[in-house]
């Protein structure tokens, strides 16, 4: 039988080129250069990544070096910084003072301050506008606090972080080393400001006061409020001036309306005068006038109201008309309440009476000496039934010395409050025709009584503007 052989293997590709035997195999070595080439690319892995991490740490530090630096120079203080901080207080002051001047110049009124001085105050409040807007922010710039620092966490960020604290600090001190020129520019923009505002507001504070002058009629409330919006105006600081001086203005429009309202009502009461003056001639009225110009008409004339007073001494008994008489019993009562009864000599004297009284005067002294303390018959204001003859029993009856008693005195003080009026004072003979008799007492009522006392007017001829009546 036949034996078959194996077939050969085939030819190995690789063991044909392996070296000879006693060298390594050709698999290992290749084994062997692949991890060479491995560790080779790994340590220059490790190389250049140390190298990079060092790299970064050491810009990290850097960064971080320069940002510290920024902020130390951000908060380390200078002079200029001081100097700016006062620049920034200066110009706030500045800011508020500018708004209270430039509403001042607004409402201040032309009228009372003058073109002059309102236009000064406008050309100050624009010239000092436009410094201000010359001079910027310097002085907030100069003084600006720092800003609020976080350190960022990238190197990055820490750049752009201290550059922008670069940025700051550079315009900061730029400004700082602005400040103290730009200090003088506003402290001299702020001394023109307030001597204008001054010069403008003494204008219109002298302006009120040459206003209020003629309104003497206002309440002393009223001028006294005027004095005290005065005296605020003057002095006010400048961010409340313009409210102060429109105060002034109210003060004096108060003393104005009060004053005019016055005028008012005294013109009212000049119209009461004029028609009572009306009644002058109207022998019945208790305001007619008779005075040796004007006698009654009819001459003759006798009232009907007559009646003696009550409770008091009444020497002849002689009547007065019943509103005086009324009169005369309360005006008694508190001068004996006073302790200064007095006594009534004469009252109502009818025109026959007169005659025969002033017969016998011009018999005993004379016509002429007669004239001046007695009236003819139908020109005696006793004959109105509105007038008496008063005394006190202390030997000055009819006497002038009876005005210097505590009785004649306290009568002149007193009677205008019973609408009694001491009819012909001292000096006054040109006028009403008769020399001072201080005891020869006339009732008028007391709304004419009391309006005479209150504006210092002492004859009926001047009151009702009648022409004196020094002779018949
Ligand atoms: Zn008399």
């Amino acid at each position: 039988m036949s034996r078959v052989n194996p077939p050969l293997p085939p030819p190995d590709p690789v063991a044909a080129e392996r070296p000879p035997a006693g060298r390594p195999s050709a698999p290992r070595a290749k084994r062997r250069r692949a991890t060479l080439l491995m560790l080779g690319l790994a340590a220059v892995l490790l190389a250049a990544v140390a190298t990079f991490w060092t790299a970064q740490v050491l810009a990290g530090r850097e960064a971080s070096a320069g940002y510290e630096a920024a902020l130390q120079r951000w908060e380390t203080p200078s002079e200029e910084a001081a100097r700016a901080t006062e620049l920034a207080g200066a110009i706030a002051d500045f800011d508020e003072e500018l708004d209270g001047a430039r509403t001042l110049s607004e409402v201040l009124p032309e009228a009372l301050a003058g073109t002059e001085s309102k236009a000064a105050l406008a050309a100050a409040v624009t010239s000092g506008a436009e410094a201000r807007d010359a001079l910027g922010e310097t002085g907030a710039e100069g003084a600006r606090l720092p800003p609020h620092a976080v350190a960022p966490e990238s190197v990055d960020g820490l750049r752009k972080a201290t550059a922008a604290i670069e940025a700051a600090l550079a315009s900061r001190e730029r400004a700082q080393r602005n400040a103290e020129e730009s200090l003088r520019t506003v402290t001299q923009q702020r001394e023109t400001l307030a001597a204008a505002a001054d010069a403008a507001r003494s204008a219109l504070v002298a302006g009120a006061a040459t206003q209020a002058e003629p309104l003497t009629s206002a309440s002393p409330e009223a001028l006294q409020a005027l004095a005290d919006a005065s005296n605020a105006a003057s002095t006010s600081p400048l961010p409340g001036a313009a409210a102060a001086a429109a105060a002034l203005v109210a003060a004096l429009d108060k003393v104005r309306a009060e004053h005019d309202a016055a005028v008012a009502a005294a013109e009212q009461k000049t119209a009461e005068r004029v028609r009572s003056a009306a009644t002058a001639d109207d022998p019945a009225s208790i305001t007619v006038v008779v005075n040796k110009q004007r006698p009654f008409n009819p001459i003759d004339w006798e009232p009907g109201d007559l009646r003696t007073p009550a409770g008091i001494p009444n020497t002849n008994g002689q009547p007065v008309r019943g509103e005086a008489a009324t009169a005369l019993e309360s005006m008694y009562a508190e001068a004996s309440a006073a302790g200064l009864p007095f006594t009534i000599t004469s009252a109502y004297r009818s025109y026959a009476y007169q005659t025969s009284l002033f017969d016998s005067y011009v018999a005993r002294d004379g016509l002429a000496a007669a004239e001046t303390y007695s009236a003819r018959a139908g020109y005696s204001e006793h004959q109105t039934g509105l007038t008496v003859d008063l005394d006190d029993g202390s030997g000055c009856t009819l006497e002038s010395c009876f005005g210097e008693t505590a009785t004649g005195q306290w009568l002149r003080a007193n009677a205008s409050r019973f609408g009694y009026i001491l009819r012909y004072d001292a000096g006054q003979e040109p006028i009403v025709g008769f020399i001072y008799e201080p005891w020869h007492f006339r009732y008028v009522g007391a709304a004419v009584s009391e309006d005479m006392r209150s504006r210092g007017i002492v004859n009926l001829e001047d009151y009702f503007g009648l022409p004196p009546a020094p002779t018949y």
